[in-house]
């Protein structure tokens, strides 16, 4: 796995200071209120996956994934609690042995006194949810959902909105670019690089099923992540939006600072002390992107153009 540079840790409490720590069932209380578990979807699952609710939280880790090396970077802090943005166990187990790599987290975690709680769905819809993040980062002026809540309609999963800085397709795909971090694969690009966008829709992680919704909103391009061959490009014919294909990992862990936002202003407002860290190890599956080729006559690209490409990157650099 590949790491980008860590965010500085908040400053430790000093030995001598007498300071009161909140519970681990006092951050599920205060994460319930941010993100309550009844926007969730049915199909997910949400809440404490180990640990005990009345221990004591000193310090907090948030990550998109809880896999090994998230679990690792965790005990090797000396957190008390891991916030994941995705669940463990999502179908149901019957082992959580070490034989088996999410019962080694189990065990990594319970050893080292870590609790586990994740929020997921309902945090993606949630007001300053991943959605809402996501919208944030790219600057796109938007409070309204590509796909409302049943129940809350002014919330839900993904974003629609105008962009604050309209442009092409290609300049609006760049300036995304920089504002995603960087993990292997990039960003993917669907539709004339010089066609103008104007309105978008976003949505974090996996982004198939919101096709038709993004359609139907009859916005200039949709970015997401995950998309596959035929989705993708059956889509594509059938015209705009254009895709924005970026990361699972990226496009979710930009949900995760407003947590730690969150939580750090909850801290303070509550008299607790809690160092609230955000992990940027990167757990997009991926390690190494190798260009494939050589380019030859067979080939056409309908809009590349290598010697563009690479003065925009050299200018943004
Ligand atoms: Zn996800």
């Amino acid at each position: 796995m590949s790491t980008v540079a860590p965010l500085e840790d908040n400053s430790e409490p000093q030995e001598n200071q007498s300071f009161c720590h909140p519970t681990v069932g006092d951050i599920i209380e205060a994460m319930e209120s941010f993100a309550p578990p009844q926007l969730a979807e049915s199909w997910d699952s949400n809440g404490l996956i180990c640990g005990e609710r009345s221990a004591t939280v000193r310090k907090i880790m948030l990550a998109v994934d809880p896999v090994n090396d998230v679990a690792g970077e965790a005990v090797e802090w000396g957190a008390d609690m891991l916030l994941t943005h995705h669940p463990l166990f999502l179908r149901g187990t019957n082992s959580v042995s070490c034989d088996d790599p999410k019962g080694k987290v189990i065990h990594t975690l319970i050893r080292s006194g870590v609790a586990l709680y994740n929020a997921h769905t309902n945090l993606d819809s949630a007001h300053h949810g991943v959605a809402q993040a996501l919208a944030d980062v790219v600057g796109l002026e938007s409070d309204e959902p590509l796909e409302a809540n049943d129940e809350y309609e002014n919330l839900g999963i993904g974003r629609v909105g105008k962009l604050r800085e309209p442009g092409t397709l290609r300049e609006v795909g760049w300036r995304i670019a920089q504002v995603l971090p960087d993990s292997v694969p990039g960003l993917l690009i669907s539709g004339d690089p010089d066609a103008e966008v104007r309105t978008m829709a976003v949505s974090g992680g996996a982004g198939d099923s919101l096709l038709g919704a993004a359609r139907a909103k009859g916005v200039d391009a949709f970015l997401t992540a995950d998309l596959r061959h035929h989705p993708a490009g059956e889509h594509a014919e059938g015209g705009k939006p254009f895709l924005i294909c970026g990361t699972h990992w990226a496009t979710e862990w930009v949900g995760l600072p407003p947590v730690a936002d969150f939580l750090t202003t909850w801290a303070q407002d509550n008299g607790y002390s809690l160092t609230v860290r955000v992990s940027h190890l990167v757990t997009d599956p991926w390690t190494l992107r190798i260009p494939t080729g050589p380019l030859s006559e067979a080939v056409t690209y309908p809009y590349r153009d290598e010697e563009r490409e690479r003065e925009r990157l050299h200018d943004t650099m």
